[in-house]
């Protein structure tokens, strides 16, 4: 797929719907929420990891899992629309063909994706990319969800702080920002945004860098 083609195939067709957050920010539950939304005509872009599953997380739902090798093979062969590696040795894509397989079943794609990532498909599609940006109310809150989560080493946690605070400087690029305080609120706000952009609306264009 080259990105003319790309292009061709979304005019008049599927949008997209870029929700970025810094980790533990709350954008994998809105993007449920999301998901559950009929009118809204979503699925999910399922990225490619290399990094080891989670609790009860399953390959070809919430991820592809795939070796760091494989991973590497996609790059070389230029199978991803982006791809990212998000932490030491964790890398993260998302296959141009995923968003193939969703626009074959006339659906909107939603992407649960890192600041860089959903930036760069923003660049790629400005018109038919929704990006929205998911805030923490702060950085200490964000600690205490990722602690609460128990699913990283202290390491980890503070590598995923670190990043947090680069990724919060980003927020003004994105279409609309998101602040996730009140969840009920959160979720509303953003079954708003998509209903609004996806039957009807647009997404602003970013200002070339
Ligand atoms: P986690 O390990 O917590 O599942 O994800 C770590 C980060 O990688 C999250 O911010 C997640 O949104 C991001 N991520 C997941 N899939 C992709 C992808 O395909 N591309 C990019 N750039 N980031 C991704």
């Amino acid at each position: 797929m080259s990105e003319t083609e790309a292009k061709g195939t979304l005019v008049g067709e599927g949008k997209l719907i870029v929700f970025s957050a810094p980790s533990g920010s709350g954008k994998t539950t809105i993007v449920r929420h999301l998901l559950e939304q009929e009118k809204l005509n979503l699925e999910f872009s399922i990225s490619c990891t290399s990094r080891e599953p989670r609790g009860t997380e399953e390959s070809g739902k919430d991820y592809y899992f795939i070796s760091l090798a494989e991973f590497k093979q996609h790059i070389k062969h230029d199978d991803f629309l982006e791809w990212e590696e998000v932490y030491r040795d964790n890398f993260y894509g998302t296959l141009k063909a995923e968003v193939e397989r969703i626009w074959a079943m006339g659906k909107h794609v939603i992407f649960d994706i890192d600041v860089v990532g959903g930036l760069r498909i923003k660049k790629k599609f400005p018109k038919e990319t929704l990006a929205v940006f998911v805030k923490p109310p702060s950085v200490d809150e964000l600690k205490i969800r990722l602690k609460k989560r128990k699913t990283e080493t202290e390491e980890k946690i503070n590598m995923r702080i670190a990043k947090a605070s680069v990724e919060l400087a980003t927020a003004p690029q994105f279409d609309h920002i998101i602040l996730n305080d009140d969840l009920e609120k959160a979720l509303d706000e953003a079954v708003g945004l998509v209903d609004e952009f996806v039957n009807g609306g647009e997404g602003k264009v970013l200002e070339e860098e």
